[in-house]
């Protein structure tokens, strides 16, 4: 059976041309960049090429981007680095409710810490509001940390206008760019950001490779000690293979973001418009139009749980994901969904399409046209609906 993967805000597939880049830092060239041999210097040299080349496309200097594991540990470092650092004058974090749980479940760590830590709200839509931020924010504010764009509903915030306001209060602002990166323009000067967290494996490079940006003249408290690696910040041998990826990687999607912008654009809403068509009682969960990565639709469908339309669609061969998730029996919805107030049962139906670079036309509509049969089929058995 055909697969048809519609779950790229999971993960990407590798591109060829990323694999490519990367297969000399996989076979030939090993050294230990720390060695200040031959075979060191080429891996050393590699590494500040990538640099390089991430820093350009950015916005940032290259002295400004650290290479990571990945988004999870960017965010760590962004919220428990600069929290540590200015513990003494600054005890205050903010960050929103529809973050992804490398920031909540920093900030809830750090909460236990001592920190004390306000969660924004959002609209139905999923905004932040600068207004609520600029109440909360106090001079004893540390970090401000609200992602460019939600990996579950797609909604982007107004970042520049976010981070002006951190900025006025002296409190750093990281923004989470793991689902913006290589989908909408990511400049660190325009966005306003102090740091900036991105994944590689999100953005057709390989997993456990991530950059974090941090302007210089930040600073943070490393959370690994062992060596010089990263100046000091981030100690570990450097992932040479993965970091090479890394670059080509936002490389390839900066050099194809505005074509595949539109193109997903288009897709997305003819897939939503024949969802819509096709099944009664659908409701889109984020906003329409150019507040959305367009390749994130999110969509509840009425009287039915989640998890059943992905197992049903799997056996189809598509590949989606849920808004809720199966806990010990129980589904517990979104903390997205319910931070914008959607209803607990619509919440619970929910499912996130994300399409991708290699999504086509012909996916989409083989994914419309199986839809109605499933979505019918499991209300039928639904006590809670009776035919309209
Ligand atoms: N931030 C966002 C918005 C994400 O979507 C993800 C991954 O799902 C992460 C952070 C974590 O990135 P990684 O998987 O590279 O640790």
């Amino acid at each position: 059976m055909k697969q048809i993967y519609l779950d790229n805000n999971s993960t990407t597939p590798v591109d060829e041309h990323v694999l490519e880049a990367m297969l000399p830092y996989l076979k030939g060239i090993y050294g230990n960049p720390s060695s200040i041999h031959n075979a060191g210097r080429e891996a050393k040299a590699a590494i500040e090429n990538a640099r390089e080349k991430v820093a350009a496309l950015i916005g940032a200097e290259p002295s400004e981007i650290y290479f990571t594991s990945g988004g999870t540990e960017s965010d760590n470092i962004a919220l428990k680095g600069t929290a540590y650092l200015n513990k003494e004058k600054r005890d205050h974090i903010i960050v929103s409710s529809i973050e992804h749980h490398a920031i909540l479940e920093s900030a809830h760590y750090l909460e236990k810490e001592g920190f004390r830590v306000d969660y924004l709200g959002v609209d139905r839509e999923g905004f932040v509001s600068p207004d609520e931020l600029g109440n909360k924010i106090t001079g004893k504010t540390s970090i401000v940390s609200i992602m460019q764009a939600n990996n579950e509903v797609g909604t982007i915030q107004d970042i520049t206008t976010l981070a002006g306001i951190a900025k006025e209060a002296g409190a750093v602002f990281h923004t989470d760019s793991v689902q913006a990166a290589g989908k909408i323009m990511v400049d660190v000067a325009n966005l306003g950001a102090d740091m900036l967290s991105i994944s590689g494996h999100k953005i057709y490079g390989p997993k456990g490779i991530g950059i974090i940006y941090i302007k210089r003249g930040k600073r943070i408290t490393p959370l690994f000690h062992g060596g010089h690696h990263e100046k000091k910040r981030r100690a570990g041998t450097e992932n040479v293979p993965g970091i090479v990826g890394i670059a080509a990687a936002l490389e390839l999607a900066e050099s194809m973001r505005e074509s595949e912008h539109s193109r997903l654009e288009k897709l997305a809403d003819f897939f939503i418009d024949g969802v819509m068509a096709a099944v009664p009682n659908v409701y889109m969960n984020g906003p329409r139009g150019d507040k959305r990565i367009p390749s994130t639709v999110n969509l509840s469908f009425e009287y039915i749980e989640g998890e059943s339309i992905i197992l049903s669609l799997d056996m189809k061969g598509i590949g989606v994901a849920s808004g809720s998730a199966c806990t010990s029996g129980s589904l517990s919805a979104s903390h997205v969904l319910t931070a914008m107030s959607v209803p607990v049962e619509l919440a619970q139906g929910s499912i996130r399409f994300s399409m991708g670079r290699f999504t086509t036309r012909e996916d989409i509509e083989y994914t419309i046209s199986v839809l109605p049969e499933i979505v019918e089929r499991l209300r039928a058995m639904s006590p809670l609906y009776t035919k309209k």
